[in-house]
């Protein structure tokens, strides 16, 4: 006999909800899906009336299931926002090549402009010809590094006044753990904030802070939403990838695990003494950054050197092989504390 789903609606359940354990059905999954996020973005009062809000959009189903929520929840309950796309392209044939054209459809699809930005156009260089000239290994603390600052820029250029993100709470669960693993302090601080937002920069936040990625799935599946879901064609973030396996091995002993992790994060709190980075400008290119230059410029400055690993390394490895003699435009010493990480969030 057909489970009814637990509502007591009068369907039949159609699925099991990985969040709470309920029978639902289809109706009463997205109704609570949606209610949810909902409660999320109002609880954290994410949004004003007006605001102008660029949804980072991947063509992936994260982003895509944000951006077809934003529009439903922004219809729904009034929130007042002007909508758009912000899309970046890495430059990686046969995989975000692809994936634009989904973000494409999208745009057509929820009605809702979209702004593509390059990393040809704002750094001179792709993935394919970074990967050409770096290797695989670290192919992807420059993506990271540049795409951040890339939205940031697209943002910028669309004069937004917020940005959201489809970080989910498996990634963000992820993200606690692997800043615990490197003993990074100055992430595990602010990784698992909803809103990240340091002066001049515009804020970010994850409305899908406290959504599982199995739902998000789950949701796209059912709703059948076009979205992307091939991998990267280059090795995907190793370090992520063990945070991420163990932390589903502990899923299925336990099925909170994953807002547990992220509970016991926001819990945490530095004791005073732990110095932690401060924030300034990057005397290069304006943008946020805890070092004179930031990340993105030291990067940079490696590829047009034919230096890739500079910024790679640890500082002193830099200073190294720059002979020591590498100055800010401002015509200071350039001493980057760098750490070999991807930035993350
Ligand atoms: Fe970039 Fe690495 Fe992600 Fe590929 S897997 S898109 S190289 S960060
Ligand atoms: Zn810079």
């Amino acid at each position: 006999m057909p489970i009814k789903c637990s509502t007591k609606c009068g369907r039949n359940a159609v699925l099991k909800r990985p969040k709470t354990g309920d029978t639902l059905c289809k109706e009463c999954f997205f109704w609570a899906f949606e209610e949810e996020v909902h409660q999320t973005i109002t609880a954290a009062n994410l949004f004003n009336s007006g605001d102008y809000v660029a949804i980072a959009a991947s063509g992936g189903k994260d982003s895509t299931v944000l951006a077809y929520i934003m529009k439903l929840l922004n219809d729904r309950y009034n929130y007042g926002l002007k909508l758009a796309l912000l899309s970046v392209d890495e430059g990686i044939t046969g995989y975000r090549d692809d994936s634009l054209e989904t973000v494409k459809r999208n745009e057509q699809q929820y009605g809702i402009p979209l702004k593509i930005l390059s990393y040809e156009e704002l750094y001179g260089w792709t993935m394919d010809r970074i990967v050409e000239q770096a290797g695989r290994k670290n192919n992807c603390t420059f993506c990271g590094v540049f795409r951040r600052q890339a939205l940031d820029r697209g943002a910028s250029l669309l004069k937004v006044d917020k940005i959201v993100t489809g970080h989910n709470a498996d990634d963000i669960a992820e993200t606690v753990l692997m800043n615990i693993l490197r003993g990074d302090i100055a992430r595990l601080q602010r990784c698992t904030a909803i809103v990240t937002d340091s002066e001049g920069s515009i804020p970010r936040s994850k409305p899908f802070k406290y959504t599982y990625e199995k739902e998000i799935v789950m949701y796209a599946y059912f709703k059948k939403l076009d979205y992307f879901s091939t991998e990267c064609i280059y090795s995907p973030n190793a370090y992520r990838g063990h945070a991420r396996a163990f932390l589903k091995d502990l899923e299925k002993i336990r099925a909170t695990a994953i807002i547990d992790v992220i509970h016991s994060g926001e819990c945490l709190s530095v004791r005073d003494g732990v110095k932690l980075p401060t924030r300034s400008v990057c005397t290069r290119c304006g943008h946020i950054s805890s070092q004179p230059v930031c990340k993105a410029c030291v990067l940079l400055e490696g590829l047009n050197k034919g230096k890739p690993r500079l910024g790679i390394g640890k500082s002193s490895k830099v200073r190294e092989r720059l002979g020591d003699n590498i100055s800010d435009s401002s015509g200071g010493d350039f001493k980057a504390s760098l750490s070999p990480s991807i930035a993350e969030f």
